[in-house]
């Protein structure tokens, strides 16, 4: 069997038409406000997407980039600016943030409403709630990107590898939401392939260049690789791609899998922001 490949380009695609109708006929544009902090390569190039895509489907995007040694209290008085600011319906703090910086402190300090990431507690709590406001954009790409096989996920054994805060927990609740049935498996699991061995739906993003090889793939199973690796100036993700093809019934790419799909998910967070504030 060789796996029907997942075009999260294609997918992302068809969303951001979709969003740039719902948006144009808006009174106001929605707006979305992204903060980069210090120049990461990676954070960089992820935040020039997101910006270009904004722009592209007539969303307002204003960028702040702000110095690697920008105090705590700088940066905590820029969200609060934004929070005010009416002509902006969603933040993004680009992350990861600088040493000297408490990441949970700003995150936790964006407006649940405007936290269009959905990383912030309030956000985090509805998620297990089952009374999801603004799910964290990962997440979301990697549901639609399932839901794009067609196939069932009600019952299904779904294994999800990563367990951080911003796409490992909330793609397992999101999973759950579905009735399939989650195993989250994460660096000190005793035997990872007994677990994956055993997935009809793998979802994988644990930032581990082709951890996942063939013989840890169910045969027919559905494989979403989150991933995002720098291997030799190439970029590929957590699933060997080359031999789980064989196995895997549907799988997507490293790039154009996960990594486009999320941004159109950003953004329709960004449209959902600015509809509620705009009512
Ligand atoms: P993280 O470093 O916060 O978490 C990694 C998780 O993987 C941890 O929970 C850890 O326990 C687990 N893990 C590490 N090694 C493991 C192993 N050998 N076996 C099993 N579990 C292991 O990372 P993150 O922020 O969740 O991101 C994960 C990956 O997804 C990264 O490569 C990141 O670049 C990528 N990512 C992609 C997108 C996208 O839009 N495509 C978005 C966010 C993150």
């Amino acid at each position: 069997m060789t796996a029907t490949i997942i075009d999260g380009k294609e997918v992302s695609s068809k969303l951001l038409e979709s969003i740039k109708k719902r948006a144009k006929a808006m009174k106001e544009k929605p707006g979305l406000a992204i903060v980069l902090v210090g120049n990461n390569p990676a954070s960089e190039i992820y935040v020039n997407f997101k910006e270009k895509t904004c722009k592209e489907i007539g969303f307002n995007c204003e960028r702040y980039n702000l110095p690697e040694d920008v105090s705590q209290d700088e940066l905590l008085r820029i969200v609060d600016d934004l929070n005010q600011k009416k002509s902006i319906h969603g933040i993004l703090v680009q992350l990861p943030l600088p040493k000297q910086i408490n990441e949970n402190l700003v995150v936790d300090s964006i407006l649940p409403y405007k936290d269009v990431d959905g990383f912030t507690p309030v956000n985090l709590g509805n998620l297990v709630n089952d009374n999801n406001v603004l799910e964290p954009a990962t997440a979301r790409a990697c549901m639609a990107l399932i839901e794009s096989t067609g196939k069932r996920i009600e019952g299904k054994n779904a294994v999800v590898v990563g367990r951080s805060s911003i796409v490992g927990k909330p793609v397992a609740l999101l999973l759950l939401q579905k009735n399939a049935t989650v195993t989250i498996c994460h660096s000190k699991t005793k035997d990872l392939a007994e677990h994956t061995r055993n997935a009809d739906i793998l979802v994988v993003a644990c930032g581990k260049a082709k951890l996942i090889t063939k013989d840890m793939v169910k045969e027919n199973a559905v494989v979403i690789d989150v991933g995002i690796n720098r291997v030799n100036k190439k970029v590929v993700g957590d699933v060997d791609f080359e031999s789980v093809k064989e196995v895997a019934s549907f799988l997507t790419p490293v790039p154009r899998g996960v990594g486009p799909m999320t941004i159109a998910m950003l953004l329709d967070n960004t449209l959902m922001a600015a509809r509620r504030n705009l009512r």
